[in-house]
């Protein structure tokens, strides 16, 4: 037990959840509707709402930023491989918090002190100081500096990655949190096309 206000919410949730959880029981592994979506952790986005997903319809990879990192490469691969996905979407989204700080910044707050920092709207800075660790200098951080820059490089990481079929279309999108609109990253779904062999 513990007196964790949230705890005990998502202890609640989750009763009443499995009380309407119906046959979702017998849904199959691999994705139903055969695709997955690498996106933002940013809460205000819901995958399953902004692009119309039920249990058992799609992957959805998620991590700060929506960045195609090695990690969220690891599980695209996956997903195509072993569970048969064959079109991806790669999410961004306005007013991100990757684009609020720089590899540096965060490298030299956590060197200081792992406390959660402070954002002035401009800078961040640590309201403690001391216990930290230089471990965080050698990560890249993977930030953002404009969105649909960052859906472009992603895009294109995953497109030229040597475990990437050519046969899978990547569609690049920047969520828009203001309205809930996914607007498309032209280049990139164009750099996310489907290579097809030329003829030899
Ligand atoms: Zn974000």
């Amino acid at each position: 037990m513990t007196d964790s206000i949230i705890y005990n919410e998502v202890q609640q949730a989750n009763a009443d959840y499995v009380a309407g959880f119906g046959d979702k029981g017998g849904l199959a592994l691999p994705p139903a509707r055969g695709f997955a979506i690498l996106t933002c952790m940013d809460a205000r986005l819901d995958p399953a709402k902004y692009a119309g997903l039920a249990e058992g319809d799609a992957h959805v990879i998620r991590n700060a930023g929506g960045r195609a990192s090695d990690d969220a490469i690891r599980s695209l691969v996956i997903s195509h491989k072993l569970l048969g996905t064959k079109e991806w979407f790669v999410i961004h989204h306005t007013n991100c918090g990757m684009e609020l700080f720089t590899t540096d910044i965060l490298g030299s707050l956590l060197a200081d002190n792992l406390s959660t920092a402070s954002f002035s709207g401009t800078e961040w800075s640590n309201p403690q100081h001391g216990g930290g660790s230089p471990t965080g200098k050698y990560i890249n951080w993977l930030t953002i500096t404009e969105q649909e820059a960052s859906v472009l490089d992603d895009v294109k990481r995953i497109r030229e990655h040597p475990l990437v079929p050519d046969t899978i279309p990547i569609y690049g999108f920047v969520y828009d949190v203001k309205t809930g609109r996914l607007n498309e990253v032209k280049d990139a779904t164009d750099a996310g096309r489907v290579r097809t062999q030329m003829a030899s």
